[in-house]
């Protein structure tokens, strides 16, 4: 028993020590203590075995060498030196252009994870959903009012192109100016509103929405509005505010995608003939591709490597990445050709030049920002990529979830909703979660934002987890819909946002290289505690001035690293009961432990990963794309117990919140299983999977678990709604989505009188065929009241139009012969008869 209490407290001594990150004299004074106490055991005939007695010698040793080492110069030399010298040569290069992208943005609470003890009242701090009046006014009208007007077959299918009139109302009402300041002419409008903005539209038009979202995203407004000159500003933004400017940003070239630094594309500043004068300029040479909104552009946003043989601005031959804006009528612009990604009709396409001319003053931000493109373009990237894909993808979730609910009740097969059947609920209860958890990432995402940080690792993350949920809600929609689903027409609204998928996937930064490369790799060197100082000073050519900044956070590092073992082992153990979880947790504190917990586990391996991988985490991608994973699992867990606070924590959340924490705990077990697992280094795989999961991985949310949360999204009200926030609804029985929305309620409301009548189908009281009435007979069988005869056969009506897919004349469905001169073929729409859906093929 003495023996058992001794190592008991002995152990508890030790994590206290490494927890609290204790000085090496408070470690060697604990090690002293104990030591004496396995002594005084020995002595008195408590302790027996040899291991005590073993302690007891060793134990002195120990104390004395830490102690020793607790002195600067020793631990510098014996220590930290050897440590100096074997990392130098083993930690990853960081190139200049790698170095603009980490210097890039702001950290915040992705560090607060990786530090392992998450404090909680930085993610409190981040606002709740905040709207200006002007804002809400402007979600509220012009946006709702936009939405009314996009139709989006017209756009996909017949004029493979946005109207002119949507063009019209989108400049008239300010849309493009949405991120340029008040003082410029814009709406000078929050993250948080233009996310919700972007979100509202796309869930209307998938297609529609780019022609608003790219020209407030990283391009020449924004560009301009941050690094512009004066004379930039006051020209240019208040024209691109009004839409008198449509702007477009070429990076991409054919053999620069992902590795966009690498760009052929040159200038070469010289001096030249422009308005007929003698100017000192840059003759420009680019091939560029896949280009959003290029075909209508007016103003090119371009960016180029740029050279200064001649030294004409005194700094050096091979300025840099260098951006500039082109009028797309200047002399020499190849511009207005069209790709078709994806079939999508949203206008996409390359421009190409070749030594055309443009005075110095075209660069962006004038001839001193020469050079500092890749700067200019990583900051805005780091918050610009927090806005517009997320918004769309968490709208898009909410809107599969919002369609697919009412379908799935409304559609009956086997006389049974399809959505009260088992296999449905699958996909269901997966679109409840990933628009609850997309939605609460999203919004805290953009309040971050709307504070001013430009979060470059969670907007990585957020990037590439809502559009791969996104694809998977889709995919999810179109299952549940079957055959509805996959007939296109205009009565279709899924296939935009499928087209739509890839593009969302691709772009800001393709998913694979996002999740692999960006998330970990960069963002262990962005948020760790002391990896990038680390790496910086051993980097560093004053090699002395490396070494002591190297050793002062080497120490730093060694605490850390100690302090993670324990608290991981230590809350393991305790299965996250003992750890912290904010005031405000009520009643999902059990949550906030577990979280605090899953951080600390994320820390040990996260840490060991980036040390003993070093310049190995660029190519262990599968390693790193796990560590993605699950420090992607930690900031959704991190945002829901957010908007459940936030929401005010309504009860009947309750439910979804454990559902999804469950849920993103044990994907975020899987994402560090998967890398203990294939750790390269297996001895430290083997020391850390004991500290990590000493009682096995954790599992998903229960089946029923996922019943309760579909059967509350299947009935109309306020659950349903939360969930589906900020989309564009309408209950207009002649809209498509209104069609749905406005026979679910009638479904709901029938459900009793529905159910005689099943009864008396299966009896064999009345048939039910094409060629009889069958809710005339049940009537006059006295089956059915004649109010409920008639409530029956309006939503029988319903249902058909419903369940009806488009139908169309094979001539005009014929593929335009390459190379004819005129548009495609616009296809004539006809629904399924007896059910016609008339309102949709004439609008
Ligand atoms: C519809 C559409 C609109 C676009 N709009 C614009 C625009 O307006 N302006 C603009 O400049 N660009 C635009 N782009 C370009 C877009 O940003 C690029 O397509 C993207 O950067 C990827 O480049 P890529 O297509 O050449 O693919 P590649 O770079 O060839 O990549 C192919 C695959 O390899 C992966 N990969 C590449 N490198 C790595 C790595 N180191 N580690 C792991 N995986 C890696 C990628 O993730 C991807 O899956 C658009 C593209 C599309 C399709």
């Amino acid at each position: 028993m003495a023996e058992f209490i001794f190592i008991i407290a002995a152990l508890l001594v030790l994590l206290a020590l490494a927890m609290n990150r204790a000085s090496l004299r408070l470690w060697a004074l604990g090690i002293v203590l104990l030591t004496l106490s396995a002594q005084m055991g020995l002595v008195h005939g408590h302790l027996h075995r040899p291991v005590f007695t073993l302690w007891a010698l060793a134990g002195w040793l120990l104390a004395a060498g830490l102690f020793a080492l607790s002195f600067n110069e020793l631990r510098k030399k014996y220590i930290v030196l050897p440590a100096y010298r074997a990392l130098k040569g083993s930690m990853p290069a960081i190139s200049q252009t790698e170095r603009e992208a980490l210097q890039a943005g702001t950290v915040g609470w992705d560090a607060e994870l990786f530090g392992g003890k998450p404090n909680w009242s930085k993610l409190r701090r981040v606002a709740p959903i905040t709207l200006t009046a002007e804002e809400r006014a402007f979600l509220d009208g012009p946006t709702a009012e936009l939405c009314k007007r996009l139709n989006d077959w017209r756009i996909r299918h017949e004029l493979h192109d946005i109207s002119e009139d949507i063009w019209r109302f989108v400049c008239d009402n300010g849309f493009l100016g949405m991120l340029i300041s008040k003082e410029h002419g814009g709406l000078g409008f929050s993250a948080q509103a233009q996310s919700l903005i972007l979100g509202k539209i796309s869930s209307r038009s998938p297609d529609g929405v780019t022609i608003v979202m790219v020209p407030n995203s990283l391009g020449p407004g924004e560009l301009i509005e941050k690094y512009g000159t004066d004379a930039q500003k006051e020209h240019f933004l208040p024209r691109l505010a009004r839409g008198e400017e449509i702007p477009c940003f070429a990076l991409t070239g054919p053999f620069s995608g992902s590795d966009a630094a690498s760009m052929r594309d040159i200038g070469v500043v010289a001096h030249g003939i422009h308005n007929g004068k003698d100017t000192l300029g840059v003759k420009l040479t680019w091939d560029k591709r896949y280009i959003t909104l290029a075909p209508n552009a007016t103003l090119l946003g371009l960016a180029f490597r740029l050279f200064d043989p001649e030294k004409h601005l005194g700094r050096g031959e091979d300025l840099g990445i260098t951006l500039a804006l082109v009028p797309t009528d200047h002399p020499g612009v190849e511009i207005g050709r069209r790709h078709l990604p994806a079939g999508a009709a949203f206008p996409n396409g390359p421009t190409r030049g070749r030594d055309v001319f443009i005075p110095i003053d075209w660069i962006i931000g004038g001839a001193e920002r020469a050079g500092q493109g890749w700067t200019m373009l990583m900051n805005c990237l780091a918050a610009g990529r927090s806005i517009s894909l997320p918004a769309t993808s968490a709208a898009g979730a909410k809107s599969m979830l919002r369609t697919s609910t009412a379908y799935a009740r409304i559609r009956k097969q086997f006389n049974l909703p399809i959505g009260f059947m088992e296999g449905i609920e699958e996909p269901l209860a997966r679109l409840v979660e990933a628009a609850y958890e997309l939605e609460a990432a999203r919004a805290v995402t953009a309040s971050m934002v709307s504070a001013g940080e430009k979060p470059a690792v969670i907007s990585a993350l957020l990037k590439y987890v809502s559009t791969e949920r996104m694809r998977a809600c889709v995919n999810d929609a179109l299952d549940i819909h079957g055959g509805r689903g996959i007939c296109d027409g205009p009565s279709n609204y899924i296939q935009g946002a499928y087209q739509m998928v890839p593009v969302g996937i691709t772009v800001e930064g393709a998913n694979i290289l996002t999740r692999t490369l960006i998330t970990f790799a960069q963002g262990a060197l962005r948020s760790h505690p002391y990896l990038f100082t680390e790496i910086e000073a051993l980097q560093n050519p004053d090699r002395e001035r490396g070494f002591e900044i190297f050793a002062e956070t080497f120490d730093n590092h060694v605490a850390f690293t100690v302090s993670n073992v324990a608290g991981a082992l230590f809350h393991n153990l305790t299965f996250g009961l003992l750890a912290s979880a904010p005031p405000h947790a009520g009643a999902t504190a059990y949550w906030w432990r577990q979280l605090a917990r899953a951080s600390r586990s994320f820390a040990l391996v996260a840490d060991i990963t980036v040390v003993l991988l070093g310049g190995g985490l660029k190519t262990k991608q599968k390693i790193t794309g796990r560590m993605a994973d699950a420090l992607t699992e930690l900031y959704l867990l991190s945002a829901v117990l957010k908007r459940y606070v936030d929401d005010g924590g309504p009860k009947p959340d309750l439910k979804l919140v454990d559902y999804c924490a469950q849920n993103c705990l044990y994907r975020f077990d899987q994402g560090l299983l998967g890398t203990l697992r294939n750790f390269p280094v297996r001895w430290a795989a083997w020391l850390m999977r004991p500290l990590v999961f000493p009682f096995g991985a954790r599992r998903p949310a229960s089946d029923y678990a996922g019943k309760e949360i579909v059967r509350a999204a299947l009935q109309p009200g306020e659950f349903r709604d939360r969930l589906t926030r900020d989309i564009f609804i309408t209950n207009d029985p002649s809209d498509r989505m209104g069609l749905l929305e406005y026979t679910l309620l009638r479904t709901v409301a029938c459900e009793e009188a529905d159910k005689k009548l099943e009864r008396a189908i299966r009896k064999g009281e009345v048939q039910r065929f094409h060629n009889n009435d069958w809710i005339a007979e049940a009537e006059v069988k006295g089956v059915l009241t004649s109010d409920e005869a008639a409530d029956l056969a309006q939503l029988r009506d319903l249902m058909a139009r419903v369940v009806a897919v488009d139908e169309f004349d094979a001539v005009a469905l014929a593929r335009r012969v390459p190379g004819a001169a005129t548009g495609p073929k616009v296809a004539d729409a006809v629904g399924a008869r007896p059910d016609r859906p008339e309102h949709i093929a004439a609008e």
